[in-house]
């Protein structure tokens, strides 16, 4: 029997404005604690917080390109809790009335993920847990974080799976970095997750930080729960936090409600009305996001329409080929792309990890020597490579280790009919249509020719024998 486990997502996104949300701060503090703070932000008494309209704009570009609908008249709460991250004692967050409610996503298959609401809060400040002796006895608090502006994206429990979770994730983040609303490098996301099986009660995984950890809490929860159920146990409900070194989750606290809290109204922050001729102006400079740009790469330039979903997925590797095509053709484009990304994929890294590493101007380049023919495919992912993991311009990296396609066509000729010659039994078995055996000869060309040949011509040339 399959049990059908039910997810909804609570994504925390730091948004990339220049200054906190309701001061005039710096969110691009360097390494020193506590350097980068003001009364609003430290919550003295008095102080009075201005909302940074920069971070209210980015709100509105994620509400309106998750398909939201937007609240015209919103205002802000507080959300009361004692914590020593928190100087006030409450958070400014909106409950009753977020920036915008009732959005989707949708995944590769069509199925749409409904967004719940997508709201405006503070980060609170940061607590740092000294380790050594005493460290028990207390913690320090770095109230650089304080204020910086969040989002919350809040789904509706419409996720299936834990790779479906992935993929919902995936997909908003690839929304956040086309709106430049959020910074990869210095940004992190953070998700309380969701989960239940189906009749049974759910439980919360507190703060569980980048996409990757999301889909392995909440792959461990959903085994665990469904163990649980079928020897019989009862699910509580409960918070519970994720182990990342152990890669399990374990509990917290009994989960409390969001009402427990007990939400009031913010009366330092008046009331917002966002007129119908700003929120058109936000919708005139949304730019083209992924589904778009995926559409118009096929008609642009003639690539499939799988290869065309697979770059616009990430708007770095988008830009990267769209750069490539201007030197090379869309093919060699396509394939040097794709190289990139199976380059991240291995390093386990995503893309935009990796995109400090990449020089554009050194990779045209090379581009532009295999689409001239002069170096083949596997010595562009080995320069490639060579780039990426070690700092070295692909080209020089090519001249240096004399990786260049010396062969002209009668070298080739050569080098294959010496193999053949050498190898008769298998050329005969090539002959009499065996698959394995010309593999097999291909790959002795390869050796011979120091893997210069290129792997299509050598098969053309014993195809003509
Ligand atoms: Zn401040």
């Amino acid at each position: 029997m399959s049990s059908q486990i039910i997810i909804g997502l609570e994504c925390h996104v730091q948004l990339n404005t220049d200054s906190k949300l309701f001061c005039s701060c710096t969110t691009k503090y360097g390494g020193e604690p506590n350097s980068a703070c003001c009364p609003v932000c430290l919550g003295m008494p008095g102080s009075k917080p201005v909302l940074n309209k920069k971070a209210l704009d980015y709100a509105l570009k994620v509400a309106l390109a998750l398909n939201c609908r937007i609240n015209e008249k919103f205002f802000f709460s507080r959300k009361t809790y004692f914590y020593p991250d928190m100087s006030k004692n409450f958070q400014i967050t909106q409950y009753e009335i977020p920036v915008g409610e009732k959005g989707f996503v949708q995944l590769q298959s069509g199925k749409k993920i409904g967004i719940a609401r997508i709201h405006l809060e503070e980060d609170p400040a940061a607590l740092v847990h000294e380790s050594g002796m005493h460290s028990s006895n207390y913690c320090l608090v770095d109230y650089n974080r304080s204020g910086i502006p969040l989002i919350e994206v809040v789904t509706e429990p419409d996720i299936a799976s834990p790779q479906e979770a992935r993929e919902f994730l995936d997909q908003l983040t690839t929304i956040l970095c086309y709106l430049d609303v959020f910074d990869f490098e210095a940004g992190t996301l953070k998700a309380d997750c969701n989960l239940s099986i189906k009749g049974n009660e759910r439980v919360e995984i507190k703060n569980v930080t980048g996409k990757r950890n999301v889909e392995k809490a909440l792959d461990f929860e959903a085994k665990r729960q469904a163990e649980a159920i079928s020897t019989g146990k009862a699910i509580v409900r409960e918070t519970r936090a994720f182990d990342e070194a152990k890669q399990i989750t374990r509990s917290l606290r009994k989960k409390e409600t969001e009402a427990d809290y007990g939400y009031v109204f913010d009366a330092d922050l008046t009331a917002f009305e966002i007129s119908e001729n700003e929120l058109e102006k936000i919708r005139e400079e949304l730019p083209e996001l992924h589904t778009d740009k995926a559409k118009r790469l096929v008609q642009e330039f003639g690539i499939t329409e799988y290869d065309a979903k697979v770059i616009s997925s990430d708007k770095f590797l988008s830009e990267l080929f769209e750069e490539f095509a201007k030197n090379v053709s869309p093919k060699t484009a396509t394939f040097a792309v794709s190289g990139i990304s199976s380059i991240a994929h291995y390093e386990n890294k995503e893309v935009e990890e990796i995109a400090d590493k990449i020089k554009v101007p050194e990779l045209t380049a090379l581009s532009r020597l295999l689409e001239s023919g002069k170096i083949n495919e596997k010595i562009f992912k080995e320069a490639a490579i060579a780039h990426v993991t070690l700092g070295k311009n692909p080209v020089e990296f090519v001249k240096k280790n004399n990786l260049f396609k010396d062969l002209d066509e009668s070298n080739l000729k050569a080098s294959v009919e010496k193999v053949v010659a050498a190898n008769k039994s298998a050329f005969d078995d090539y002959k009499s249509g065996n698959e394995k055996a010309l593999n097999f000869i291909v790959g002795l060309v390869m050796r011979e020719t120091k893997g210069k040949a290129d792997a299509r011509a050598v098969k053309k040339l014993l195809e003509e024998m």
